[in-house]
């Protein structure tokens, strides 16, 4: 007995196409999968199966990858976040208020669940989850990250150091004594317990944790064994303004043409944003030679346009990079964890950028959130429909309202679809959306324990904070308040 499933008569399949290594459509097709492996991807299949589901009104297209996200960590700044500018600093509240609403372990745990179902919810199916190695919430990451029934690669980030500020004017850096190498056992322990999981659907990836945040020594030892097993390696890097200039401090180098000098850069390297590269204007430089020094490593960015944008500033642009010919994948970084959202301001931040229409397409979009993280993975079973690809399958309803009128339904939900249009997603051949409810998370409850988590990380506030305010005073309600209590939190 197999366990084989059918979904038969898809009015659209988003299927792989050998012949031009890219995305087609199969109008009118089936889509079967045994186990965790698709075996079938195109027009009729003669064979029976055990599950066959009605594929009229569909659209059938691989789960996306999200490969950027600290699912477990920014939530708890929804709400505080959004509006906050210290101006004197160029993008310090990366630095300033990231680090002041901590979740305890309780509540990262919840945050995790809670994102995780937002992810399955919008048709993303393997999620590139980074982590502070020496400050992770909780121990057993590899146990929640396999319940949660996502494809995962985990990455805990070691580092050198940190940074702080002590008036909200200034930016220093703290260095840990071993310069974060005494870390790097543990992190490639747990990174080597996610490669052996018996799910089969966990893996690792090396994380340094940001270009001025570790040393040389500790970006070579991450190289050297991300190379040694085979695995990827990422990084932050070019993600401020003060970052690019500390760099061109030290070294009087740009953080990728330092990365590019000690070796780091390669193939199986991720960087995640790679905004503040020579040739963005807030850093005032006048060589534009990192475009060209990414594209000939063959590095991936991950471009996080969502998270960017609350910022005020952008890739610019994910479509010139691509033409550049570097390897681009997406993620959702800080929240909301919404694939469908995260194409959509990425494709439309990179038409305002570049100032181009047509440079980049919605399927170069979808793109970059399927085939080009999948590449950054070093994977060709994932990211796509084919026989002998994982089946990990995303079934989107075309009589949602936001599919309709149905024309070019993938260009429909890149510029006009929500995540409610999504109505089942299986991972590895397994259920774990349907009509819209993530089966394998109680999500209410997830959401539940997050809102207390919220709660207390907010009254931590004055203690991380450097200058002992309140989440209030920090950041106000967005609109007077009228009533008893008006503590707002
Ligand atoms: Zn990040």
């Amino acid at each position: 007995m197999t366990d084989r499933t059918l979904i038969r008569g898809a009015d659209w399949i988003v299927a792989w196409d050998a012949k031009h290594r890219g995305h087609k459509y199969v109008i009118g097709g089936d889509v079967v999968f045994e186990g965790n492996t698709l075996i079938h991807v195109g027009h009729a299949y003669t064979g029976d199966a055990e599950h066959v589901i009605d594929g009229s009104g569909l659209l059938v297209m691989p789960g996306m990858i999200n490969a950027h996200a600290h699912t477990h960590r920014d939530i708890h700044a929804k709400g505080f976040f959004e509006d906050l500018a210290t101006h004197q600093m160029w993008m310090t509240q990366l630095l300033e208020y990231t680090f002041v609403l901590k979740g305890d372990a309780e509540s990262c745990a919840a945050a995790f669940d809670a994102s995780v179902c937002s992810l399955l919810r919008s048709g993303c199916t393997t999620l590139v989850e980074l982590f502070g190695y020496k400050h992770r919430p909780f121990d057993d990451w590899v146990g929640q990250v396999a319940a949660t029934g996502i494809r995962a690669s985990l990455c805990p980030m070691v580092a050198s150091g940190y940074w702080y500020t002590t008036s909200g004017r200034d930016h220093h850096y703290a260095w840990h004594a071993g310069e974060g190498v005494d870390d790097l056992e543990g992190a490639l322990e747990l990174i080597d317990a996610a490669l052996t999981h018996p799910s089969g659907r966990l893996s690792g990836m090396v994380g340094a944790a940001q270009a001025d945040t570790c040393t040389e020594r500790l970006f070579r030892l991450c190289k050297a064994a991300a190379d040694e097993r085979g695995i990827p390696l990422q990084t932050h890097a070019a993600q401020s303004v003060m970052e690019f200039r500390e760099m061109i401090r030290r070294h009087g180098m740009t953080p990728v043409e330092w990365l590019e000098s000690i070796g780091l850069l390669g193939p199986n390297v991720l960087l995640g944003h790679a905004i503040h590269i020579d040739q963005h204007p807030w850093v005032a430089y006048f060589e534009h030679k990192d475009l060209e020094r990414l594209a000939r490593s063959g590095v991936t960015v991950v471009n996080c346009a969502r998270a960017f944008a609350q910022w005020g500033d952008m890739l610019r642009s994910l479509g010139s990079y691509r033409a550049a010919g570097i390897n681009m994948a997406l993620g959702t970084d800080g929240y909301p964890h919404d694939m469908i959202e995260e194409m959509r301001i990425a494709g439309l931040v990179s038409k305002v950028a570049s100032g181009h229409v047509d440079l980049l397409r919605a399927e170069d979009v979808f793109e970059t959130a399927t085939l080009g993280a999948a590449r950054a993975l070093g994977r060709d079973d994932v990211g796509r429909l084919a026989p002998g690809a994982k089946a990990d399958v995303v079934l989107v309803d075309l009589s949602h309202p936001s599919m309709r009128p149905v024309r070019d339904p993938l260009r429909s939900l890149v510029y006009s679809g929500v995540a409610t249009a999504v109505r089942d997603v299986y991972v590895d051949g397994v259920q774990v959306v349907d009509r819209g409810r993530v089966l394998t998370i109680d999500e209410d409850a997830a959401l539940d324990r997050l809102q207390a988590g919220q709660g207390r990380a907010m009254a931590r506030v004055p203690d991380m904070d450097w200058a002992g305010r309140s989440a209030d005073a920090i950041s106000p309600l967005c609109l007077p308040v009228e009533g008893p209590d008006c503590s707002g939190s």
